[in-house]
């Protein structure tokens, strides 16, 4: 039998070699870019029992008191959002207000960006999976807004639950959304200037670090910018996924 994996490694061999075979040679292409699109709407399956398993998981999060004041501060629990069986997964630092109010990861300002960057790459959010160190909106008593990085020790007390994502997902690649949640994963400090664009390893999978998203909004440097396409260039060569000469030249002029 085959398993979701390598259904998976050998779905996207096969997509990517006729998208080859479309882009040199057009008129001889048995596949439209419909059919081809339809194709990569038939995911793998989620392996047996991945889906449940998450389900499992985030319930457990839904109720958790580890952090007595967090959970007392938060909406809601934030767990992750994406396919179970994702090639690909981001990591960032922690939920924000619309994060807390909505319950899902990246779905401010920061995740708008963060989704308009995986669209370049070639995929949607519900092909690969996002997810926070922490899964509570960090406390701010006593003011009204404003966000707050975790503390370590709330990282360390709730990267169980990360780690247990990353177990069942066993994404390909790891992508760590600024030096929050490079500590939180790898245990290490470090400036962004000295950790991006650099490939560590988080039990045994291979992890990106990369800019924070809010990092981008608030230096728009175009020479930012292209840092960060860089990255995901870096992460589609390491996913073997194809990358058209449009993704190429994105900041060349
Ligand atoms: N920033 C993060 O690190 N995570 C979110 O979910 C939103 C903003």
């Amino acid at each position: 039998m085959i398993e979701p994996m390598q259904f998976h490694t050998a779905l996207d061999l096969v997509v990517s070699a006729l998208e080859r075979l479309c882009e040199e040679s057009p008129s001889a292409a048995m596949a439209s870019r419909e059919t081809l699109d339809s194709f990569m709407d038939q995911r793998a399956p989620a392996g047996p029992g991945k889906r449940d398993r998450l389900g499992a998981i985030q319930a457990r999060v839904s109720v958790c008191l580890k952090c007595p004041h967090l959970a007392s501060s938060r909406r809601q629990t934030v767990f992750g959002i994406g396919h179970p069986n994702a090639d690909l997964m981001f990591i960032g630092e922690a939920p924000g207000a619309d994060e807390d109010a909505k319950g899902e990861p990246f779905v401010g300002r920061a995740g708008q960006w963060l989704t308009k960057r995986i669209a370049a790459m070639g995929f949607g959010r519900d092909d690969v999976y996002i997810a926070n160190i922490l899964k509570c909106r960090p406390d701010t008593p006593g003011a009204t807004s404003g966000n707050r990085p975790p503390t370590p020790q709330e990282m360390q007390t709730c990267l169980p639950y990360l780690a247990e994502q990353i177990d069942i997902i066993q994404p390909r690649v790891l992508v760590a959304l600024g030096a929050t949640a490079v500590e939180g994963l790898l245990g290490f400090r470090g400036t962004m200037r000295e950790l991006r664009g650099t490939w560590h390893s988080y039990q045994e999978t291979p992890l990106l670090i990369t800019y924070h998203p809010s990092y981008l909004l608030r230096n728009q440097a175009p020479s930012e910018k292209r840092k960060v396409w860089e990255d995901m260039l870096q992460v589609l060569e390491r996913l073997n996924a194809p990358i058209s000469e449009k993704q190429r030249n994105y900041f060349r002029s």
